[in-house]
């Protein structure tokens, strides 16, 4: 038997595409979203937001034994962010690739990285790393009331199932 589909989870790709405080103090917003337009990408859903202390420490939980971790929280936190979700069949990997290296140094001219940062400290964007961390980053943005709805929902549809 199949396994009950998702209620709310998007049958297609998609990431988590977030504006850091450096891309938007420095008036990058516009740039930033239009490469992913021009690109061909499908906008989900779109928010400033002041990301707290907590949720950035869970957004970035698989780097919290690095030694940059608690630089790379206060940086997260330091302003407002634009938190996106952009949909679209492979759109995990190729907004990897729009967004370009870790380290502006390295990352190839054309990418949003390569030709509008230098350090890895103020890379301006986050995009996420697999089509999992784009579903799990894009859930810590649904609102508590959204996520208490959805569990009921779920218990509801595998009591339905079973
Ligand atoms: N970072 C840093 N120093 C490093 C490596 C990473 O400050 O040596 C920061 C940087 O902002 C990077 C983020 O931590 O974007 C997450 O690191 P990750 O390796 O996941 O890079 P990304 O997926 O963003 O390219
Ligand atoms: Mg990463």
């Amino acid at each position: 038997r199949a396994a009950p589909r998702s209620i709310v989870a998007s049958a297609v790709e998609q990431s988590y595409i977030m504006i850091k405080p450096d891309g938007v103090q420095r008036g990058l917003v516009g740039e930033i979203i239009s490469r992913f337009e021009k690109k061909g990408f499908i906008l989900k859903g779109l928010k400033l937001f002041q990301c707290p202390k907590d949720l950035a420490q869970e957004h970035y939980k698989d780097l919290k034994e690095k030694p940059f971790f608690p630089k790379l929280i206060d940086y997260i936190t330091s302003g407002p962010v634009v938190c996106m979700a952009w949909e679209g069949d492979g759109v995990v990997a190729s907004a990897r690739k729009l967004i370009g290296a870790t380290n502006p140094l390295q990352a190839e001219p054309g990418t949003i990285r390569g030709d509008l940062a230098v350090q890895t400290g103020r890379n301006v964007v986050h995009g996420s790393d697999s089509p999992d961390n784009g579903k799990r980053e894009i859930g810590y943005q649904c609102l508590p009331q959204l996520r208490v709805l959805v569990l009921l929902l779920a218990s509801f549809q595998v009591a339905a199932a079973s």
